[in-house]
């Protein structure tokens, strides 16, 4: 199959490696010609230009630049593209994704591989990034079937775990287990480094280990990903905020009324809880 992929980076590269070494034909679009190169030499694609007609032949096209970049990357490829192409993209946000693309191009399948690293562009690219991982498909009910079967075929031959929902139940999700831990993670880290004696914010840093090291890790990551989750996905963000800070009330109110019976019973149900969301990966 003829494999388009626009935008060259960590999700983009690493798609065209593992494309490509299921026997596809990968053609690359980036902003930068350095870039196309790079994804060249690395084997991510057959070739890459900064020109979208190289996507005219493709039969299936992968969306993989920044979101910030769709709604532009997509009206300036459909003149480029056969009527029959499917497209679908990756972002991590599907509401606004779904909403904003799909009246433009009717065979668009909303997708996000739920797979990533701390690291960012082409260089990040690596091969079986996508193994074990989630990978969500959107369709709408006006969505052609047949599109998505071909989208579903590519990311189940990446050995993937397929989910369909709608965009907004994948919003509302990944709100809980990704944006969110990402805000609370960044709360954590500004309400520990507010500590005004100086002697004691030495002594923390110097005592943290790996309890802080994991409850951190999210909020010290690229800012730029988490002002995206923020800005694309405001109403679901807001939403688990809120009954996260709900959640700390509780707790602030039973610490602070020595009700131990009560955090303790609180604990027990976290402790149990947290294998519904980490168990399948033995984590
Ligand atoms: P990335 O590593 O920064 O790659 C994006 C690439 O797109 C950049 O390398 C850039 O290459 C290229 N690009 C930027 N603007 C472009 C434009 N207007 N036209 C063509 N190419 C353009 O980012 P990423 O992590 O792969 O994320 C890409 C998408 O995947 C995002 O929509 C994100 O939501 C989604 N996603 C990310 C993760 C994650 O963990 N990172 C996981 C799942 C999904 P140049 O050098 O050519 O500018």
């Amino acid at each position: 199959m003829n494999i388009g992929i626009v935008g060259l980076g960590l999700i983009g590269g690493s798609l065209g490696l593992d494309l490509r070494s299921r026997g596809h034909t990968v053609w690359g679009v980036s902003r930068s010609a350095q870039t196309c190169q790079r994804a060249i030499d690395r084997g991510a694609v057959d070739d890459a230009g900064v020109s979208l007609t190289l996507m005219q032949t493709a039969d299936v096209v992968f969306i993989c630049t920044p979101l910030a970049a769709m709604q532009a990357t997509v009206v300036a490829l459909i003149p480029h593209l056969a009527p029959t192409t499917v497209l679908t993209d990756v972002g991590s946000v599907k509401g606004w994704v779904v909403e904003t693309i799909a009246p433009l191009w009717p065979n668009f399948v909303g997708g996000h591989p739920m797979a990533g690293t701390a690291e960012s562009g082409i260089e990040a690219a690596q091969h079986d990034l996508f193994v074990g991982a989630a990978y969500v498909l959107t369709p709408t009910p006006t969505t052609p079937v047949a599109a998505v079967q071909q989208v579903e075929a590519l990311a189940r031959s990446l050995q993937t775990r397929i989910y369909h929902c709608q965009p907004d139940e994948h919003d509302r999700a990944v709100a809980w287990i990704s944006h969110l831990p990402v805000m609370t993670s960044a709360s954590l880290i500004a309400a520990c480094i507010s500590e005004p004696d100086e002697t004691v914010l030495n002594l923390a840093q110097a005592l943290a280990s790996s309890g802080f090291r994991d409850t951190s890790r999210v909020g010290g990551g690229n800012p730029e990903l988490g002002v995206m989750m923020a800005q694309y996905n405001q109403t679901a963000l807001v939403r688990s905020l809120h009954t996260y800070r709900n959640a700390l009330d509780q707790l602030i109110r039973q610490v602070e009324q020595a009700n131990w019976n009560e955090i303790e019973h609180c604990l027990k149900q976290t402790q149990q809880a947290r294998q519904g969301f980490v168990v399948k990966d033995g984590t």
